[in-house]
C-alpha cells in the first residue's frame, strides 16, 4: 500500500514540476516584456522625495529617462521595474532636490570674509566693488558662486552687486 502511494505522488509530482517550470518561464517572459528603459538609476540612497507625503525613502532609488525624472521609490521597486544604461550606487548618500539660493550677494565670493571683523569694512569693500573691481573680478566672483553652490546642491540662485546703504553698481548689465 505504502509503495502504491509512493508511486502514485511521484507520478503527480512530476506535472506540477513541469506547471512550475512553466510558471516560472513566463515570470521570467512578463518581466523581460515589462521592464521599462531608463537612462540613469540611482539606488541605495536616502531619497528625501518632498512630495505630498513628504516621503523619506531609506535604500531609494530614482530612474531618470532623458532628462526627466521618470520614477521615484524603493531600490527594490525600481530595480525591478528598470533596466537601466547607468546605475549610480548612491549609498551613504541623500539623494535630494536641488536647494534654491535667493540671495547672494555679487562680490562676496571672491572676499569671502575678508576685513568682516573690521569696522572698515563698508569703506573696504566700497573701494574694492565700486572703484577697484574690473569685469573680469565679476566674471570670476560668478563663476566661483556658481561652482560653489553646485558643489553645496545648490541649482538656483540669484546673486546681485549690493550691500549695505551705499555700496551698489548697477550701471552696466556686466555688474548683475
Ligand atoms: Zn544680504
Amino acid at each position: 500500500m505504502k509503495i502504491l502511494h509512493r508511486s502514485h505522488d511521484r507520478n503527480s509530482l512530476i506535472p506540477a514540476f513541469s506547471l512550475f517550470g512553466t510558471l516560472l518561464a513566463l515570470h521570467g517572459a512578463v518581466h523581460a516584456v515589462a521592464a521599462e528603459r531608463a537612462d540613469i538609476l540611482i539606488t541605495g540612497g536616502t531619497v528625501i522625495t518632498m512630495d505630498q507625503d513628504r516621503r523619506v525613502l531609506d535604500n531609494g532609488a530614482i530612474a531618470i529617462v532623458g532628462k526627466r525624472i521618470a520614477a521615484v521609490g524603493t531600490a527594490a521597486e525600481l530595480r525591478a521595474r528598470f533596466r537601466a544604461g547607468q546605475v549610480i550606487d548612491a549609498r551613504r548618500k541623500v539623494v535630494m532636490p536641488g536647494l534654491i539660493d535667493g540671495h547672494g550677494h555679487a562680490g562676496h565670493e571672491l572676499l569671502k570674509t575678508l576685513a568682516a571683523d573690521s569696522d572698515k569694512w563698508d569703506w573696504i569693500v566700497e573701494r574694492i566693488y565700486a572703484h577697484g573691481s574690473t569685469p573680469d573680478f565679476w566674471k570670476a566672483d560668478a563663476m566661483l558662486a556658481g561652482l560653489e553652490r553646485l558643489k553645496f546642491g545648490v541649482t538656483s540662485s540669484v546673486n546681485f552687486f549690493g550691500g549695505g546703504d551705499n555700496v551698489y553698481r548697477v550701471d552696466d548689465p556686466k555688474y548683475g
